[in-house]
């Protein structure tokens, strides 16, 4: 494990010490956890390197889910109701689309899908996803720094009876009832982590890694080049996503038990075992032996992570900056 000393200015919300968090992200857990983190931390010290393994192309649009919830959160439009999609949004094109036959994979809004047209636009122009990204927080205002993990396609496929599918047919078409035989991240051995979330991870001290799911969301992210080893150098605290032997939403059980794993939250650990610090379980896994974690070399902490509204989402960010020793008070 590795020693930290912190050098801190006061920033202007009282007993909060300045850093700018990293926070590995997926489309839902973690953004519960990011937006209880706004209300502690300036935007501007928040960056979120975002997985793109879930992205896919439909009705010529390019569309990358994580990302947009992370970008609808930070610019105050996000459906806090579902976690994804931009509130009070109207799906207008979307029925007249599947009236003209088409097979629209996502349920995309009208406001959701002017975002994609112009990301898509962007990136046939030859923009990185990293540039587009950017340009599209500067339109929102957003002031937090959010970075899709690579630029290059890296696309979670997921081989069942039925064939092999894209995740998100796996999860939108199919409803996640296809049986898993196994599951790739297609593209990885190619792809690169984005320059920008290598300088920003070369930068800073802190990184979360939230409650997203361990296969689809943050195990993309773990399988770039270089990024464990520099996880290594920071002092890293990750929340599980799973409460016994259930994930708290969506099919990473399901695609954990696919890969011989148990689904809990010593799993979890198991994964990030070579480059965490702490571990976040809920104080209801009833599952959960903390002893396993410490033998890992893990500090294990039980906090309430079901973050089912703000103030929730709030606490476990507190709580969570409290164990950086972040919070002066
Ligand atoms: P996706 O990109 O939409 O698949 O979303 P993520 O990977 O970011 O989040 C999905 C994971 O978040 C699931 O594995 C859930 O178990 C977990 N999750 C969702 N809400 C909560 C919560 O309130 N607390 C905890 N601990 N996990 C949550």
């Amino acid at each position: 494990m590795k020693i930290f000393t912190f050098t801190f200015t006061f920033k202007f919300k009282p007993g909060i010490l300045r850093t700018t968090m990293i926070i590995l992200s997926g489309g839902t857990g973690t953004p519960k956890l990011i937006d209880g983190l706004r209300n502690l931390l300036p935007d501007e010290e928040i960056t979120v390197i975002v997985n793109t393994g879930e992205d896919i192309w439909s009705s010529e649009v390019f569309i990358t889910p994580d990302i947009d919830t992370v970008l609808y959160l930070f610019a105050g439009i996000l459906d806090k109701t579902r976690w994804w999609s931009i509130i009070g949004d109207t799906y207008n094109t979307y029925h007249q689309m599947k009236e003209l036959g088409l097979s629209e994979i996502l349920m995309l809004g009208d406001r959701d899908r002017a975002v994609n047209l112009a990301r898509t636009d962007m990136l046939k122009k030859g923009m990185t996803l990293t540039e587009a990204t950017a340009d599209i927080s500067k339109s929102f205002g957003i002031r937090a720094a959010i970075i899709p993990m690579s630029d290059d396609v890296i696309t979670s496929m997921i081989e069942t009876p039925r064939g092999q599918m894209h995740f998100q047919e796996f999860w939108v078409t199919h409803k996640g009832t296809p049986d898993i035989l196994s599951f790739e991240y297609r593209g990885i051995g190619e792809a690169r982590l984005s320059p920008a979330a290598k300088v920003a991870l070369e930068k800073e001290d802190c990184v979360i890694i939230g409650p997203s799911n361990p296969m689809t969301s943050i195990g993309p992210i773990l399988a770039l080049p270089e990024i464990k080893e520099i996880l290594k150098t920071k002092k890293v605290i990750a929340v599980s996503p799973i409460i016994g032997n259930e994930a708290v939403s969506g099919p990473a059980g399901k695609l954990m038990a696919a890969k011989g794993l148990d689904v809990s939250s010593k799993s979890v650990a198991a994964l990030y075992k070579d480059f965490i610090d702490v571990f976040v379980y809920d104080i209801r896994d009833g599952v959960l032996n903390p002893e396993d974690i410490e033998k890992m070399g893990i500090k294990a902490v039980a906090l309430d992570t079901m973050m089912t509204d703000e103030e929730r989402r709030t606490e476990l960010a507190r709580e969570i900056l409290k164990l950086f020793n972040l919070l002066s008070v």
